[in-house]
């Protein structure tokens, strides 16, 4: 936890530090306070629609008289921020007997998708699994290399085509060869030109189109990675990306060394798509599985 902690300490100097040195010292509630809360809420990036959904909720009950001190305001922001991660933990769905789990892998450039494909890699193998990856992002020369580069690294296949090759056809090719071998885990890279739109909606539908030729379960998950470093911009491709194809998973990288980590609660708020994992370092172990209980824990306790 105190890794976790130390991952998270920007985000946590708003939302745990700042948020109780606003309430400590003060005897009664007022719009003041309310205002200087609504403001720090919005600084960690948890967005207007549950910052607002949370004031007003405070506001009702505090004229209620339900919430009547600032340490029970505190108590009740907390409780809030838990509600809402709590909502979304919908299990990864297992592949049948004998076949690979497929993980499809969406995002844009940059925001550490391929990394986390080779700690997740990593950390699969570690648990025992066989793993396979396929270079499905064919249109950037390096996005191959990369993927390739982290294959040996791992001692891993790797199924890859040529640049500009259809992805289509590389993941196919890749989930007939992971099930030929009896491989555990299949993931699977993908381009993430959300310029255009159309455009990506059709690769990764006729992506999803051909894998389930082989195994009509596939994939069992599509994870889209978002870099909280960017803030509101997260959200924006978490909702675009669901509208092309419906998410299971969401993994955050980039929470060490940023206070934006209240992104997670706007990206929950706003979509019933559970968290999977969140990168909080450079380290392989710095990909943890997200925990809604631990993340809370070490965020505001
Ligand atoms: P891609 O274009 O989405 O495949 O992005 P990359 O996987 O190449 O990652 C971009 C950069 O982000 C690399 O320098 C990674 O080391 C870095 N990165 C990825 N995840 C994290 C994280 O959780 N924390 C930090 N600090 N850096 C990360």
């Amino acid at each position: 936890l105190s890794g976790l902690r130390a991952g998270l300490a920007r985000t946590r100097e708003v939302l745990n530090a700042d948020i109780s040195e606003l309430v400590t010292g003060r005897k009664e509630i007022d719009q003041d306070l309310l205002d200087e809360l609504e403001m720090l809420l919005l600084s960690a990036d948890v967005g207007i629609p549950a910052t607002t959904r949370i004031i007003d909720d405070l506001s009702y009950r505090v004229k209620l008289r339900e919430v009547s001190d600032p340490a029970g305001l505190l108590r009740a922001v907390r409780a809030q921020l838990a509600e809402i991660l709590r909502r979304n933990d919908a299990p990864v769905r297992q592949p049948g007997r004998g076949k690979p789990q497929v993980i499809l892998m969406v995002g844009v450039n940059g925001v550490g998708k391929t990394t986390s494909i080779g700690k997740l890699t990593k950390q699969l193998q570690a648990e025992g699994n066989t793993v396979m990856l396929a270079a499905g992002d064919t249109f950037r020369a390096a996005a191959v290399e990369q993927l390739q580069a982290w294959g040996e690294r791992n001692q891993v296949p790797v199924v890859a085509q040529h640049a500009g090759a259809d992805p289509a056809s590389v993941i196919y090719d890749a989930l007939q060869a992971a099930t030929a071998r009896g491989v555990d885990v299949l993931i699977a890279d993908t381009a993430g030109r959300l310029h255009t739109k159309v455009n990506l909606m059709e690769e990764l539908r006729k992506i999803g189109r051909v894998m389930k030729k082989i195994d009509p379960d596939a994939p069992h998950e599509v994870m889209l990675v978002v870099d909280a470093t960017t803030g509101q911009n997260a959200l924006h491709q978490a909702v675009q990306f669901n509208e092309i194809l419906p998410l299971t998973g969401i993994t955050v990288t980039k929470l060490d060394g940023t206070a934006k980590g209240g992104i997670l609660f706007a990206i929950a708020e706003r979509l019933p798509v559970p968290f999977r994992f969140i990168g909080v370092g450079e380290r392989i172990e710095d990909l943890r599985h997200f925990d809604a209980e631990e993340f809370l824990d070490a965020l505001l306790a």
